[in-house]
């Protein structure tokens, strides 16, 4: 029987690889359902070769069109469509590309659904890494690894114990500035910023590479995900890309997962996990030629963001819900042109530094922390500027 697949984020970068690894292995997989944001002619695109039972767009508007040429599938839409996708009957693994706090929502349904998660949105973690797990675990669920670097992981982990591990070793590009000093970076642009050396993304995580905010992110992810101290996880500079992460054993022996920069492999071991099967073998490399293997301790000086992300990782999720938040207002207002990199900076640090703790971690207090620093970083961007 083919695996039911309902992906969300289907016009991302994820999510249309997702659909490339799907068409690959059409007597394998089937796609019942999906989101596409404010992408209608994505949708239509995809609908042409995939007859779903039902479809999310983000507005009312797309989602009439929409309806209108597909009378046989179900057309919902906005945050409460996604919930209903994610409430579908007939499906075996929920595909999570979404990209931002948008996604916690749909994943924590899905988990209730009793359905298996194939996690790309990393801020599901890291808004609430506490309840999700716990959550998972009660409902008998597994969330399975897009992430590549947390793939690779997920993948040395098929042949070591937990109790065996002494370090994760999670590498990183370095991002757009990994050449550049810290006080080097005043005028950088977005397109700067966005010239990503190794990886083709979306627009935010490419943003968040170069910030290291994403390495930062992964770390929060690791810890959530592999039940890991967070002392015992370290991101590592390795700017050819080819390691995607280790996991370094009590005896020192170091366990790796290496392979081109090709996301399909990390979304098609997610979906087919025990099992591997063939991708397009163009992408692999050549280990016929030579290859050289670059590794180094980031620094945190160079990085401040990283060092935001793990003092906020060690205080807990509320002061990790907050960093999100104030991540997405921050890298958007950035992405906009309305602040420059070292406001960039200057608002995340800020906002984390103004956060208050909670007396308990539930998703409601964690979606509270997060309103709030919504409303701050927004303040400290725009507010201010008008008042001027
Ligand atoms: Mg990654």
């Amino acid at each position: 029987m083919r695996k039911r697949i309902v992906l969300l984020g289907a016009s991302g970068s994820i999510g249309t690889q997702t659909i490339d690894v799907i068409d690959r292995h059409a007597d394998r997989f089937e796609l019942v359902g999906f989101s596409v944001g404010t992408q209608v002619d994505k949708a239509i695109a995809i609908l042409r070769q995939h007859p779903v039972k039902m479809v999310c767009l983000a507005n009312a508007d797309d989602a009439a069109k929409v309806a209108t040429l597909f009378p046989d599938t179900k057309v919902v839409c906005a945050d409460e469509g996604l919930l209903e996708l994610c409430r579908l009957n007939d499906y075996d693994v929920l595909v999570n590309a979404l990209v931002g706090y948008v996604g916690l929502k749909p994943t924590v349904e899905a988990i209730c659904q009793h359905k298996q998660i194939a996690l790309a949105n990393k801020e599901t973690l890291v808004i609430a890494g506490e309840v999700v797990m716990q959550l998972a675990k009660a409902n008998g669920v597994s969330i399975v690894p897009i992430d590549s670097e947390h793939s690779a992981i997920f993948q040395c982990l098929q042949s070591i114990r937990k109790s065996d591990i002494r370090n994760l070793w999670i590498t990183a590009s370095g991002g757009a500035f990994r050449t550049k000093k810290h006080d080097e970076l005043a005028d950088v642009t977005v397109k700067d910023a966005l010239a990503h050396p190794n990886w083709k993304m979306g627009a935010k995580i490419t943003v968040d590479s170069a910030t290291m905010v994403n390495k930062g992110f992964e770390i929060i992810e690791a810890h959530w995900l592999f039940d890991i101290p967070y002392d015992q996880i370290h991101p590592l500079y390795h700017p050819q890309s080819i390691v995607h992460s280790m996991v370094e054993c009590v005896d020192g022996a170091t366990m790796a997962q290496l392979g081109s920069a090709d996301m399909r492999v990390p979304i098609q071991y997610a979906l087919t996990y025990p099992d591997r099967f063939e991708i397009d073998p163009s992408h692999d490399l050549n280990w016929f030629n030579p290859v050289d293997l670059h590794f180094e301790p980031l620094s945190l000086t160079r990085y401040p963001l990283l060092k935001c992300c793990l003092d906020m990782a060690n205080k807990g999720n509320i002061f990790t819900s907050v960093l999100n938040a104030a991540n997405e207002v921050a890298n958007q207002a950035f992405r906009n042109g309305d602040i420059g990199y070292y406001d960039l900076e200057n608002v995340i640090l800020a906002t984390c530094a103004a956060a208050k703790p909670s007396p308990c971690v539930t998703l409601e207090s964690l979606w509270q922390a997060q309103q709030w620093a919504f409303g701050y970083a927004t303040d400290l961007i725009y507010k201010e500027r008008c008042e001027c």
